[in-house]
């Protein structure tokens, strides 16, 4: 399925399969993960992607063919294949180990192409090797929503207890299950009068359930927004605690509003995350050896990409949505 024109759907198309370079993997595709990212590039709202693209960074595939300069992994072997598709290695930020910071970076389903496809070819430095038992659809939402929702979980104080989550999407659900399964009380806010979402936080666990409007009933320790909306900033500043942190998990948001110098006094803290690290990766897929995380996955075949979207889009899936290939 490929991106050609901001604003246009998605167009089938038969292409043929990629070789591997180099460095590189072919992997026949299991299953892609949509990705609220996807939405911003195909809306313009992040303005540099290769075109044509293939969009899709939550994928998980089986490799078929390996380049020459890879010895890490094998053919028939499982790998995740993130957002995060390529680093320099010597800018200022990778040197200090903040590679998703990197000043050269590629990105899977962005500036490379990336998993809404049957094959695909990934940098094999920035896969990451999986046991069989994530041979499976429902493994495709951890490469994304799992890994940035793990990631923004890590910039919080630990000490935290009273978790406020806005967007009760896919990094959402997976996220809590880790966070309940580390002891912290969840409290979930939605879209207004979302009863689908609040219910479905509830069901997974979340301590309250409510509209983002709303006072929840205990002070929050630190808030992480998933929702691309800059109104919940301010509204997650003044639910938090002194010393609390309000994390941005999306890479795209709407304008923050103005507000009062006494939201954020008290030493609170308003941090966005950025990317991943391959080492996120690493500390997330061992967290999920001891913590056995669900996913609830609405699954589509390829073809039908674009309805997929504007389920997402609408807010009409409950969980991840996933491309599942033939
Ligand atoms: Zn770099
Ligand atoms: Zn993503």
């Amino acid at each position: 399925m490929v991106f050609e024109k901001a604003g246009q759907p998605l167009v089938l198309r038969q292409l043929p399969v990629p070789q591997p370079a180099n460095d590189q993997v072919l992997l026949k595709v299991i299953a892609c993960g949509i990705c609220r990212t996807d939405l911003h590039i195909l809306d313009g709202e992040l303005s540099q992607p290769k075109l044509p693209l293939i969009p899709g960074h939550e994928i998980v595939g089986r490799i078929v063919k390996v380049g020459d300069g890879v010895i890490e992994l094998k053919v028939n072997e499982v790998v995740g294949v993130p957002w995060l598709g390529y680093t320099c290695g010597h800018c200022k930020f990778c040197k200090q180990g903040k590679e998703n910071l990197c000043d050269n970076p590629l990105f899977t389903g962005y500036t490379i192409d990336g998993g809404y496809a049957e094959y695909t070819v990934a940098d094999a430095r920035f896969c990451f090797r999986l046991d069989e038992a994530y041979a499976k659809y429902s493994s495709a939402p951890l490469f994304c929503a799992g890994l940035i929702g793990f990631r923004s979980y890590q910039m919080i104080d630990p000490a935290a207890i009273n978790l406020g989550i806005y967007g009760f999407g896919a990094a959402a659900h997976i996220l809590i299950q880790i966070a309940i399964a580390q002891g912290k009380k969840v409290f979930a806010f939605t879209r207004d009068a979302d009863e689908q979402a609040q219910r479905f936080a509830k069901s997974l666990g979340a301590g309250w359930a409510g509209n983002s409007s709303e006072v929840p009933p205990e002070r929050l320790d630190a808030a992480i927004i998933f929702a691309p909306v800059g109104e919940l900033v301010p509204m997650a500043l003044k639910n938090i605690d002194k010393a609390g942190q309000v994390i941005c998990g999306g890479i795209h948001m709407s304008d923050i509003p103005a507000f009062s110098y006494d939201l954020l006094w008290g030493e609170r803290m308003i941090k966005s995350v950025a990317n991943l690290t391959r080492q996120d990766g690493l500390d997330f897929f061992n967290i999920l050896k001891s913590v056995s995380v669900h996913t609830q996955t609405e699954v589509f075949q390829l073809s039908e990409a674009n309805e997929a979207i504007n389920r997402l889009r609408t807010g009409k899936i409950n969980g991840a949505a996933v491309l599942v290939m033939k």
